[in-house]
């Protein structure tokens, strides 16, 4: 069940900095959730620089998770490491499924193809579920235009599964807005984007997306599934439920 006193300070917080940019709402969140501890969880895709500059130059010692699930492209691997020292990002944790689970649950690597759920819920859930332990609250990268599933995005949600509150300060932010920002700042862009990747996430279930379609159009392409399970239904701030 929802804890009702967070639910009420995330209702809150929204009303009280719905008109306030993402800069504004990313500093309210690390002094105002400072007591719950609070980091980002940034996958260092497409677009995952802009916040991480935003962090890096609002404070550059919160901890920043990344999952590599073994699967990731070779490229997001060498952007990270680039990215993170780059932009002075002090406390960078990788995180990885161990190689006893995936021995034991995917052992030839094929979960991808016949469930991919569970294969999510192996690399990528759990192992940031077993991160996120020791914090109350989390950044996130998600915005609104992203995808259907999106639109309604706010501010701050109450995640009600993990009892945490997670925080999307680009919620409103365009495509538009944030290749500005990144050439305003000169940020250093993932090298997949000009080969036709808007989104990027495991090699296995990311395709290129063709002009008119969703950013999110080529994950996991050809298959219902449209969100990995980081994100699940917010029980208490949207009424939209995203698939695990
Ligand atoms: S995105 Fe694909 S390969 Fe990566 S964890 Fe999910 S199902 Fe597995």
């Amino acid at each position: 069940m929802p804890h009702k006193s967070i639910a009420v300070d995330v209702a809150a917080l929204n009303k009280k900095y719905r008109h306030h940019s993402a800069t504004e709402v990313l500093q309210v969140a690390l002094k105002e959730l400072a007591p719950r501890k609070i980091a980002m969880v940034s996958s260092f895709g497409a677009e995952s620089v802009a916040l991480l500059h935003l962090l890096a130059i609002s404070d550059n010692t919160v901890p920043v998770l990344f999952i590599d699930t073994r699967l990731l492209f070779a490229e997001t691997l060498v952007y990270q490491a680039d990215v993170s020292e780059k932009l002075g990002l002090k406390d960078i944790r990788i995180l990885r499924p161990t190689r006893q689970s995936i021995t034991r649950e995917d052992p030839y690597g094929a979960l991808r193809f016949t469930d991919p759920d569970r294969c999510c819920d192996l690399r990528k859930t759990r192992v940031l579920q077993e991160a996120l332990d020791g914090f109350g609250a989390w950044i996130t990268g998600r915005k609104r235009f992203q995808s259907g599933t999106r639109k309604e995005l706010d501010f701050f949600e109450y995640d009600a599964d993990q009892n945490k509150i997670k925080v999307n300060p680009l919620a409103h932010w365009s495509a538009e807005d944030i290749a500005t920002y990144m050439e305003e700042n000169r940020l250093p862009r993932h090298p997949l984007i000009d080969q036709g990747y808007p989104s990027i996430g495991c090699a296995p279930c990311t395709s290129k997306v063709q002009p008119g379609e969703d950013q999110r159009a080529g994950r996991w392409r050809n298959h219902p599934k449209t969100e990995c399970g980081l994100h699940m239904e917010n029980q208490v701030q949207s009424p939209i439920g995203e698939r695990a």
